[in-house]
């Protein structure tokens, strides 16, 4: 889901229970969850809490779902942009806005700053040379670094960012004191997307033909953000045909819609 260009630090109810699977990334990101909660535990002992980790997955698969649990666990203000919001932005607006979301961050830290879709910000300098547009987003970029160098590492702002093209980032990015860990957020197994749909059916009225093992086996390939959308058409599906209650039949509707819609774009994109 897009994130809107300044959240403004809000709090957020997202909590690790709301991400289903995503063991690994949870475990890795636990600590940073530590870190907010009790930073002194790590700075009394001499230690430099990071600056941040990069969430690197395909489209759907919960990174800014994890962003947002973080904050939520560690009960702190959540600051989001996405990347995309700068490449047309005029001259010098990339820039003050970034340098505008850093100010508030610091005010409100300990917290989560989240930025969707860094590689619009953070491709690699200099390798697509298309007119003003590039150079704004290359001061947006200049911009980020200073700011992340600014902040001693002990401020308590963490950033978080999430890309699906970790290779086309700048180095500079990904030196140590910046986003120097990595995260990565695959798309789900069997058994996550058994948890997955779980979690998007707590609210689903469905009935006793529904079995989410059969469902979980039809969907390899989803993402988590796919089996949502499954959830949500099954039940619009069933409420178009004047059912009571959410039944196999629908789902696997829902299924086939997904699949359609998921081999129409990737031949758009190949
Ligand atoms: P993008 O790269 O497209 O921004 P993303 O990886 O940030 O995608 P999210 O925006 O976090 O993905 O996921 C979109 C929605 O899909 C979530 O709000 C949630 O409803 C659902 N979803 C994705 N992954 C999971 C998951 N692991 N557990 C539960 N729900 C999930």
């Amino acid at each position: 889901s897009k994130a809107k260009v300044f959240e403004k630090g809000e709090a957020t109810n997202v909590t690790f229970k709301d991400v289903a699977g995503l063991t690994e990334p949870k475990t890795e990101i636990q600590e940073i969850v530590e870190f907010l909660r009790n930073p002194q535990r790590y700075t009394d002992l001499g230690g430099k809490i990071p600056k941040g980790a990069l969430l690197v997955g395909p489209p759907g698969t919960g990174k800014t779902l994890l962003a947002k649990a973080v904050a939520g666990e560690a009960n702190v203000p959540f600051f989001s942009m996405s990347g995309s919001d700068f490449v047309e932005m005029f001259v010098g607006v990339g820039a003050s806005r970034v340098r505008d979301l850093f100010r508030q961050a610091k005010e409100k830290a300990p917290c989560i700053v989240f930025i969707d879709e860094i590689d619009a910000v953070g491709r690699a300098r200099g390798k697509n040379p298309n007119m003003g547009a590039n150079d704004e987003r290359e001061n947006t970029l200049n911009q980020l670094l200073t700011e992340m160098d600014g902040f001693g590492s002990n401020s308590g702002v963490i950033i978080l960012a999430a890309t699906n093209r970790a290779d086309i980032l700048d180095k500079a990015l990904l030196r140590a004191g910046r986003f120097d860990r990595q995260i990565t957020v695959d798309l789900p197994e069997l058994k996550d997307r058994v948890e997955i749909f779980n979690v998007h059916l707590r609210n689903i009225k469905k009935d006793d033909t529904v079995d989410v093992e059969v469902m979980a086996r039809q969907t390899a390939g989803f993402s988590g953000a796919d089996i949502a959308n499954v959830c949500n058409e099954a039940a619009l599906i069933a409420a178009r045909n004047n059912k009571k209650t959410v039944d196999r039949d629908s789902f696997m509707s829902a299924i086939d819609r997904i699949i359609c819609g998921l081999e129409h774009s990737s031949k758009i994109i190949s």
